[in-house]
């Protein structure tokens, strides 16, 4: 896959060939993604919202980083630990204990990257108009995305309609 440095309205993002709407944050690589696509459908206004929601995340990175640590270190000590107690034949409330712990932080990630989502979008509005995330997200719903990609797509984002009272709750205070 050939990526290309660009700029956009000041702001740097990497570019990849594909035709349908991607923009996403690399938390890895610190780099915001987007499918030449996103340019070719998306308007100017469009775009620019959804750029901006790109930005909150870059930099929310620090936030990112803490939270994959957690839930990657808790992954981690629970396959230890069980693997441990499967050689000893020992201590299975340990066990117990760890699983939910794991069940835990997965819930707590689960809604810290939904509270995230959230958080991206109000940044957006502050700069550009909602309506514009309204007409993007119908374009977005069009693009034919793989059944995987949907499934990760529906895991790391509330749904459309929760994102969109969450912002007109924020404009009627
Ligand atoms: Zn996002």
């Amino acid at each position: 896959m050939k990526i290309e440095f660009k700029t956009f309205k000041g702001k740097k993002y990497y570019e990849f060939n594909d035709d349908r709407i991607i923009c996403s944050y690399s938390v890895l690589f610190n780099r915001i993604l987007i499918s030449t696509g996103f340019f070719r459908i998306l308007n100017n206004d469009e775009a620019r919202f959804m750029f901006a929601h790109e930005e909150r995340h870059q930099q929310d990175r620090n936030f990112y980083l803490f939270i994959f640590s957690y839930v990657a270190i808790n992954l981690i000590l629970t396959f230890l630990i069980s693997l441990i107690i499967f050689f000893l034949k020992e201590y299975f409330e340990l066990l117990i204990i760890f699983l939910l712990l794991t069940i835990i932080s997965l819930i707590i990630f689960i809604i810290f990257i939904r509270l995230m989502e959230y958080r991206a979008d109000m940044y957006a509005s502050k700069k550009v108009d909602y309506k514009h995330f309204i007409t993007a997200m119908r374009k977005i719903k069009n693009a034919k995305y793989s059944y995987f990609e949907k499934i990760f797509i529906k895991f790391m984002h509330p749904s459309f309609e929760n994102r969109l009272e969450k912002l007109l709750n924020l404009k009627n205070k």
